[in-house]
């Protein structure tokens, strides 16, 4: 039989959304935004010659409230699907080419449970640092195992720099210099781990030095290969706990689409 409560004749069932209506109203719940501004000062990711680069974002007035619409105010933008905080489907990588594209993926995997590995102090004394299998597995014996359908976001604090083209690309005469995810990590966190993707600060889930890793960008060639997703220039991590936040990501429903911007919030129980 049921398990729920019984007084009298009222039948008081116990109803998960009831319960999260209401603690999101009393504050028990608290909902971070992890997204950066959209706008044309949106740092973008800078690829080398030969390969060809992305636009950045740009926003077009309609009307104004003025004789092109005299009530209402609109806009029409464009941009790539890779700017600003953003969704890497499967698709956007050669190794997932016959894995999902960003419509296509389960709706069902867009609210999901998060956990964040700090490693701020790591990415400041070296911004090329890269993510350990063993940060990993010391992260795991510490909080226990990554979430099963759900992300490991990880935290280098190079949000600080998101404003800043230049300070986030951080690149010199030897290309850019930004925090990353090892190879062997990289190959776990696709090939053995249970979560579904990896959320990071910078312009992309691989080092800026990624280039020249064998293979090449390892985080986007495993994680997309293995039909994981990919999650970048997120804010506000330090907002979240290492364990217990619920992510919801919501990338627009781009037919054929590689990735797209996405609002990122996380639910965190206060
Ligand atoms: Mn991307």
């Amino acid at each position: 039989m049921s398990s729920h409560m019984q007084t009298g004749r009222i039948e008081i069932r116990p109803n998960a959304l009831t319960a999260l209506v209401e603690a999101l109203a009393s504050g028990a719940i608290e909902v971070i935004d992890l997204t950066q501004p959209l706008s044309g000062k949106t740092p973008i990711i800078q690829l080398p010659p030969p390969f060809a680069n992305t636009p950045g974002w740009k926003t077009h007035e309609i009307s104004h409230y003025d004789e092109r619409g005299p009530a209402w105010y609109w806009n029409w933008f464009e941009g790539g699907e890779h700017v600003g905080t953003h969704f890497d489907a499967p698709i956007h990588w050669v190794t997932g080419k016959d894995r999902h594209d960003v419509a296509q993926v389960p709706a069902g995997h867009l609210i999901a449970p998060a956990v964040v590995i700090d490693r701020v102090e790591e990415a400041r004394r070296n911004p090329d640092y890269l993510l350990t299998l063993e940060d990993v597995r010391r992260f795991e014996r510490e909080h226990g195992p990554l979430p099963r359908g759900g992300w490991l976001l990880y935290r280098t604090g190079w949000d600080e720099r998101a404003s800043d083209q230049q300070a986030f690309l951080n690149a010199d005469q030897t290309g850019p210099h930004t925090p990353g995810i090892a190879v062997d990590c990289a190959r776990w966190l696709a090939e053995e781990a249970p979560i579904i993707g990896v959320g990071v600060e910078t312009v992309g889930t691989d080092a800026g030095a990624a280039h020249s890793f064998d293979p090449p960008f390892p985080c986007h060639s495993f994680l997309l290969g293995a039909d994981k997703y990919g999650l970048t220039q997120l804010a506000n991590l330090r907002s979240l706990p290492p364990t217990g936040a619920v992510l919801i990501v919501a990338p627009l429903k781009l037919l054929e689409g590689s990735g797209s911007p996405c609002r990122a919030l996380a639910l965190v129980q206060r």
